[in-house]
Formats: C-alpha cells, sequence, structure tokens
C-alpha cells in the first residue's frame, strides 16, 4: 500500500481513538479504559509519523524521546497529588513552546510564502508563546515561588490593548507586507510579543483563579497544536490540538460554572485583590465550639444518615482510607452513609473523586449537591473534612462576599456539623466561614487523618 494511505489510515485510526477514549473519560467506570485507549491512539500516531519518510535523523528522536521519557518519568512519579495543578501547568506550557518552536522552524526555512500557511505559523508563534510564558506564571503562583495575588495597575486595559495593535500590525506584516525587517527579525518581535501577552494576561488573575486559568490554558495549548498541524501538513496534530482546544474550553466553562462566575470576571475582575471587608473578625461573628473526637463518636454513633463532604484539607492529609473506613463503620452500626462531591472542591476539577476512588470509595454513595440539597434537613450529621470555601455559607447569604453566588453544599441546614480542620484559618478564597460559628456546628480541631483515624478507633472499640 501506497505509504501515504497507510499514514493517513493510521492518523484516522488514532483520531478515533482520541475520541472514543474522550468519550470514556465521562464517567469514572470507563475512564481508565477510556485513558488507556486515548494514549494508545497517540502512541500509534508518534509510530506513524516516525515511519514517514520526512523525520529527521532517527537519533536526534531516539535522544529526545529518552529525555523526555526519564523527566516525565520522574515528574510524573514524584509529584504529590496536591501538586498536580502546578504539573498541568508546566506540561501546557511544554505543549505552547513546543509549538512555537515548529511554526518557528518552518517559518525560517522560509519553503512557503501564502498568508493561509503565514496566517497559520503566526497562530502557533502567538499561542504557543502566550501558553508558555501563561503557564510558567500560573505555575508560579499556584507554587507560591510568586505571590498569589492579582497584580493591578493603572492603565492595565490601554498597555494590554496596545500590545493587541502591535500584535496585529506584526502579524499584518508577516502575512501581507514582509518587508521593513527580515524573517528572522520578524519571528523573534513576534516570539516576544507572544511571551509578554501571556506574562500580562495571568499575572492579574488571582492563585485562587488559577485552575480555571490553567484550563483555559491547556485549550490554548491545544489550539497552537492544531496550528502547528495545519503548518506541518498533520492531519493527527490537527485532531489532536482540536480536541485538546475543545475540551479545554468546556472544563473552563464547567469551571465558572461551578463558581457561579463569567469567565471574563475570572480573567479581568482580579479576584482576591481587594481586602475582605465582606468577612468579619472572628470576634464580631460570635463563638466557635470545639468539640473532642470522642464526644463527635457519641453523636456519631447515634445518627441514621451521615453525610461526608470532603475538601482540600482531605487531600492534605491524605485521609481518604481513614474516611473510608470511618464511612463502612457507620454503614455498620446502621446509619445511611452518603458523600457529597462539590465540583470545585480541592484544587483540581474530579480532585475529590479521585482521592475517593483510590481509596475504593463505591461511586454508588457519591452525590451532587444539587442532589443533596434539598433533603440536607433530613441529615443527621455531616461531617466536613478539609472543606471550607465550597461549604461557605455566605455564598448564599452575603452579597458583599467575593463568592456571593457560587453554588455551595449546604451543610449548615443538617441537624449537626462537625467540621475536621486544624485551626481558624481561611480556604483559597481566603475568607472567614461563618458556618464555624453556627449553633449547631461543633468544630474538630486537628489533622483530618488523626481525627477520623481518632473517630474510626472509638467505633472499633
Ligand atoms: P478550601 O481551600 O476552601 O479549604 C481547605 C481547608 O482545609 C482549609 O480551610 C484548611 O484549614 C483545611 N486543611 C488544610 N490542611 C488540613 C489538614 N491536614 N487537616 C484538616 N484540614 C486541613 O477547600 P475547598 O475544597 O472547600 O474549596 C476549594 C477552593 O479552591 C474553592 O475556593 C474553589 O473555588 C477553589 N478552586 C478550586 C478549583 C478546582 O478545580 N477544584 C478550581 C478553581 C478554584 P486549616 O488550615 O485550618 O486546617
Amino acid at each position: 500500500m501506497d505509504t501515504a494511505i497507510l499514514v493517513n489510515l493510521s492518523y484516522i485510526a488514532s483520531s478515533i481513538l482520541f475520541i472514543v477514549g474522550l468519550k470514556m473519560l465521562g464517567s469514572p467506570d470507563t475512564a481508565r479504559r477510556g485513558n488507556f485507549l486515548s494514549s494508545s491512539g497517540m502512541l500509534l500516531a508518534v509510530l506513524i509519523t516516525l515511519l514517514d519518510q520526512n523525520i529527521i535523523d532517527y537519533r536526534y528522536i531516539a535522544g529526545a524521546l529518552i529525555a523526555g521519557s526519564i523527566v516525565g518519568y520522574f515528574a510524573a512519579t514524584k509529584v504529590k497529588m496536591t501538586s498536580m495543578p502546578e504539573m498541568v501547568a508546566i506540561f501546557n506550557g511544554f505543549g505552547g513552546i513546543a509549538s512555537l518552536l515548529v511554526g518557528s522552524a518552518e517559518y525560517v526555512s522560509g519553503s512557503f510564502d501564502s498568508p493561509a500557511f503565514l496566517g497559520a505559523i503566526f497562530l502557533t508563534v502567538l499561542i504557543g508563546g502566550m501558553t508558555f510564558t501563561g503557564s510558567l506564571i500560573a505555575y508560579g503562583k499556584l507554587s507560591e515561588v510568586i505571590s498569589g495575588k492579582p497584580y493591578l495597575y493603572k492603565g492595565q486595559q490601554f498597555v494590554n490593548g496596545l500590545l493587541l495593535i502591535v500584535i496585529m500590525i506584526v502579524g499584518v506584516n508577516m502575512l501581507f507586507i514582509q518587508s521593513y525587517i527580515s524573517a528572522e527579525q520578524t519571528l523573534m518581535l513576534l516570539a516576544f510579543l507572544a511571551f509578554l501577552l501571556g506574562i500580562l494576561f495571568v499575572i492579574p488573575i488571582g492563585g485562587a483563579d488559577m485552575p480555571v486559568v490553567i484550563a483555559l490554558l491547556n485549550s490554548f495549548s491545544g489550539l497552537a497544536a492544531c496550528a502547528a498541524g495545519f503548518v506541518i501538513l498533520n492531519n493527527v496534530l490537527i485532531v489532536a490540538g482540536a480536541l485538546v482546544g475543545a475540551s479545554g474550553l468546556i472544563l473552563t466553562n464547567i469551571m465558572c460554572k461551578a463558581m457561579n462566575r463569567s469567565l471574563a470576571n475570572v480573567l479581568f475582575s482580579g479576584f482576591g485583590a481587594a481586602p475582605d471587608t465582606a468577612a468579619q473578625s472572628t470576634e464580631e461573628q460570635g463563638e466557635v465550639k470545639p468539640i473532642t473526637a470522642q464526644d463527635a463518636y457519641l453523636i456519631l454513633e447515634a445518627a441514621s444518615s451521615v453525610l461526608i463532604v470532603p475538601g482540600y484539607g482531605m487531600a492534605v492529609a491524605q485521609a481518604q482510607h481513614a474516611v473510608r473506613e470511618l464511612g463502612e463503620l457507620l454503614e455498620d452500626n446502621g446509619a445511611e452513609v452518603k458523600y457529597a462531591i462539590h465540583p470545585v472542591a480541592g484544587r483540581m476539577p474530579g480532585h475529590m473523586n479521585v482521592l475517593l476512588a483510590e481509596a475504593n470509595v463505591s461511586y454508588d454513595v457519591l452525590v451532587e449537591p444539587e442532589d443533596v440539597n434539598p433533603i440536607m434537613e433530613t441529615v443527621d450529621v455531616c461531617i466536613v473534612i478539609g472543606a471550607n470555601d465550597v461549604v461557605n455559607p455566605d455564598a448564599k447569604d452575603n452579597e458583599g462576599s467575593p463568592i456571593y453566588g457560587m453554588p455551595i453544599i449546604e451543610v449548615d441546614n443538617a441537624k449537626t456539623v462537625f467540621v475536621s480542620k486544624r485551626s481558624m484559618a481561611s480556604g483559597f478564597a481566603g475568607i472567614q466561614n461563618p458556618l464555624f460559628f453556627k449553633s449547631n456546628t461543633r468544630m474538630l480541631f486537628g489533622d483530618a487523618k488523626e481525627t477520623v483515624s481518632t473517630l474510626v478507633s472509638e467505633f472499633k472499640g
């Protein structure tokens, strides 16, 4: 068979594997197989591309493959679950710079000059470059290498607007005029402007919104790859890039909805910049009522319905196995046990689902906030484990709160609420939580794993 036909048929097979794999990621039952299918599609695409005769010296490819695999292996095995968003940010950045390099190499080779090809190169370099620096800033903010505070200054919109105009002028010169400066100079200037745009785009956004920004940058890295696919006329790169671009956008939208905020609000409002005037000081809110795990056990022992609400603190404490054990003991004791998962609990979408799946908590007992909120009054005890913002009643009661409007798990309506956390410290949004001061709330101070393990020991007698 003609090599070109074989290559294209294999690319179609890869694309089908990507799409079917993506579809299967939609349910926890099929997600692992879906991931395997998509990775197999990628392996097929890489192997076929290598077999294609247009490839440079195999020794370069082998060297890069080995170096990349070693770095990737150590990065993925060493990374803590709580640092996963930082890793995704870096990977997006690498995707962006890879596309930029592909576009640049083609441009410098000067093998074509039609505006359509040049347009694809322009987009590859622009989106790839801004994805790279934007992702580095997102990584820096999440890992606290740089401050997570939104950096806002006077005339910001003007500077950004000016930058976009300059980029457009460079683009028009690159596509249609091709004069004034050499191809290399044009490329360097465009790459510089793209890098600058990435920095200016992410720097005004607060650390708490970084997961949304990362989903968006993920989408950008896909679009850059898609544009690179048009530059080198590689069908599978176009398809894979478009899929990443679309799924990143869908994820961004889901996260914005879960926080009841528009994308424009996330990108341009500088969330977290203003001092928190909405939150009252601890004294103004009243008294907190601590409880020991031993006393909490006595109440739990008599409960016939228990709702467990995990949050970021459960991930920090790695308490998921102890939580599963507690759930089983409560069920053995005759209680109905459910786990309420908020879409933005933790630091990445699906964070709680991943942890609970790792601890073998059945999917059947997981419930969404909209399912459980209407029946919250019937819940005897709600155990909040390291969650804070996602159970903050200010989101529904306090119009002045920065998180006002965000759908929450309304645990304050349960008969009794236990909150497991180490101190009165705030969550990611940096605001006080009136839940801790409610008359039906008892604070279980201490590390979540230790607290839950003590409850487990009490049940075991
Ligand atoms: P929060 O960040 O609001 O709160 C986590 C709480 O865990 C803290 O108050 C902390 O209190 C407690 N904690 C930390 N370590 C421990 C420990 N070892 N044991 C017990 N408690 C601990 O978490 P939520 O999950 O409620 O909310 C997630 C936040 O992240 C939201 O603001 C959301 O908007 C934001 N976000 C999440 C995204 C996602 O994709 N998941 C995306 C975008 C934003 P203390 O220090 O006192 O122990």
